[in-house]
């Protein structure tokens, strides 16, 4: 596709920023080739004939007068059966392919098709000929691993009547299908789709996000929850977490398909990335997460300006699994170095620096990022809902949130889940604080959680929320007066506060039974805690001291309650909520005869 007889000539070389002169019949965004290696690089400022391109590899040896080679094409990602279980670079090269050509060192200009070309795959059709279909429409269906079932789908700018279709083990780029469009022409449709990364793909609807998307991690659901098709932001200092809870999720969000973003953190973190990710296994299917996960990964050889594109190649990705119907989380990690890419380039084209030398179109890149997520009713003629739920991590230096890229995510993003590393280093974990995270879905999803667990939900939640609250008010009267101060009405306030930060906020990623809590036993935990206060209520206004309350046996399985099986949660929460009762009303009985 490429015209080489359309060339202009470099003027000037910055870095990964190249000037070229003679540009005239090329667009903003347009990739081009660059010098004899033909390195990539993709138009990010036009004036005149003169183009400022951004050059994802390294430029050593390019001078004035090297020939630029116009492509007239916009960055596009190639779309189709191939991509789950792949580790890509920010422009969609497979890297495990890279290396076996080229081993660690990555040639440069080095060219591969996204998906590979010579994998046969079934193809089993789903509409028959004579159909009218357009843009959206599932011709047929590929497995393309254990875990995802690929649907082919039309194009979205294509429509017309399916004249053949035929079912078989085909290679991607095979024809398995010909339609007929209005104008008569007959188009055959292979297995790949592109789509220009900066542009969202197209959909029917764009919905309100109504339902929660269950990460299994208490914290998150009770007090923080987000939802399918929301936005999240994780910010936290480097051993705060992060990655923790980003596996967490990933592992345990209920989502189809996982696509995991590196943008370029420092080069060994990727590599731990990517032989980190396949082996976590998916508790799903009891096998490696890769078979529902799309990892893209800057490797330390790629230059900065590779991260920029990794942003739009993943959730352009997310956006086509989001087409077939499927619930997509897309993590990206970390949006700091994505915005560090921005800052970089905007200096070499010498604009006008904004906060902190960041450029002054910060917050709107985020923003297009971020936007790009939602649920929504896909193209096509059937009735099918998809959804990108997309969560950024930031890595503000030092833990500093009130920087520029931590301060215009959170003017974009509906949930903070804000990590401390004060919890991190008293080994809370997850380490998201409380006190500092929100969720702005979460009037919404109570409203969800109080029809499908609980009228009570709601209503735990708002106690919940007020206990912490108490709590850190009365540790600050304790650190001026001491504990002793304190009535004993308080001192069961402190004890059931304890009881919700250690017994259900703390959750450990490791342990097989806590790692993931279905919002039934959080229900069935949280009432249990916050059932124990209300009886420890009644118990002191009649004469039972504090001491007593807090000796009961029965806190000891309070404590142990985030271990029990999901199996046999119905039977163990009702035994432990039996022994409140009997145990209260025994030292109840006491306190009375005592009298
Ligand atoms: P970061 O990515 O922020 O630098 P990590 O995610 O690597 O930090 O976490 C640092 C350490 O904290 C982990 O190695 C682990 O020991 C501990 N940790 C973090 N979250 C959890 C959790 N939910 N359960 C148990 N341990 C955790």
């Amino acid at each position: 596709m490429e015209n080489t007889e359309k060339t202009g000539r470099v003027v000037k070389v910055s870095g990964p920023l190249i000037t070229a002169s003679g540009m005239a019949d090329v667009h903003m965004y347009d990739v081009v080739r660059v010098g004899k290696d033909r390195l990539i690089g993709e138009i990010i400022e036009l004036r005149g004939d003169v183009a400022s391109i951004q050059v994802y590899e390294d430029t050593a040896g390019i001078g004035a007068g090297a020939p630029v080679y116009l492509t007239n094409m916009p960055l596009s990602a190639e779309l189709g059966p191939g991509m789950v279980e792949s580790m890509f670079d920010g422009i969609e090269r497979p890297l495990d392919v890279l290396f076996s050509l080229y081993g660690d060192r990555i040639r440069r200009g080095a060219s591969v098709p996204s998906l590979d070309r010579n994998k046969k795959w079934h193809f089993t059709p789903v509409a028959k000929v004579g159909d009218n279909v357009k843009g959206g429409d599932i011709l047929g269906t590929v497995q393309e691993t254990e875990a995802v079932l690929h649907k082919i789908m039309v194009p979205p700018n294509e429509s017309g009547t399916l004249m053949n279709i035929r079912e078989g083990d085909f290679t991607v780029d095979s024809t398995v299908a010909v339609i007929m469009n209005e104008q008569g022409e007959e188009k055959p449709l292979t297995m790949i789709q592109y789509w220009p990364v900066r542009r969202g793909r197209p959909c029917a609807e764009k919905l309100s996000p109504q339902e929660p998307m269950v990460t299994g991690q208490r914290i998150i659901d009770t007090l923080f929850p987000i939802a399918r098709g929301g936005v999240a932001a994780v910010p936290g200092p480097f051993g705060s977490g992060k990655t923790v809870v980003q596996h967490q999720l990933a592992k345990w969000a209920d989502a189809d398909i996982v696509i995991y973003i590196g943008c370029g953190e420092r080069g060994n973190e990727m590599t731990d990335v990517m032989n980190e990710f396949p082996e976590i296994i998916d508790p799903k299917t009891g096998k490696s997460l890769m078979k529902r996960t799309v990892l893209i990964a800057n490797t330390s050889d790629m230059p900065v300006a590779a991260r920029e594109a990794s942003i739009y190649t993943g959730i352009t990705i997310a956006e086509y699994f989001r087409d077939m119907g499927y619930k997509v989380a897309i993590i990206a990690d970390s949006t700091s170095r994505w915005a560090e890419a921005l800052r970089e380039m905007s200096g070499r084209l010498e604009e006008m620096p904004g906060e902190e030398g960041y450029p002054a179109y910060l917050s709107s890149r985020l923003a297009e990022f971020y936007e790009r997520a939602g649920i929504v009713k896909c193209l096509g003629s059937d009735d099918r809902t998809g959804a990108v739920t997309a969560i950024g991590a930031v890595s503000p230096p030092g833990g500093d949130t009130s920087e520029p890229v931590s301060q215009a995510t959170l003017r974009i993003v509906k949930v903070f889940w804000g990590l401390s590393s004060e919890l991190a280093y008293k080994r809370h974990f997850p380490a998201i604080d409380w006190l500092k995270s929100y969720s702005l879905y979460e009037p919404k999803l109570q409203e969800h959680y109080r029809k499908t667990i609980s009228p009570e939900w709601p209503a735990l939640v708002a106690r919940t929320k007020v206990m912490l609250q108490e709590e850190a008010e009365l540790n600050e009267i304790v650190q001026l007066v001491g504990i002793d101060s304190l009535s004993a009405g308080d001192r069961l306030t402190l004890a059931a506060a304890q009881m919700i930060r250690e017994d259900y906020l703390q959750q450990d990623a490791y342990d097989s039974a806590d790692s993931f809590t279905s919002p039934r036993k959080m229900f069935l935990m949280l009432g249990t805690i916050l059932g124990w206060y209300e009886a420890g209520k009644n118990a002191l206004a009649v004469g039972v001291p504090f001491d007593a309350i807090e000796k009961m046996p029965v806190c000891e399985k309070i404590a142990r309650m985030k271990f029990i099986d999901e199996g046999e949660r119905e039977d163990t929460f009702a035994q432990i909520g039996a022994d409140i009762d009997e145990q209260f009303t025994k030292l109840m009985e006491e306190a009375v005869t005592d009298e």
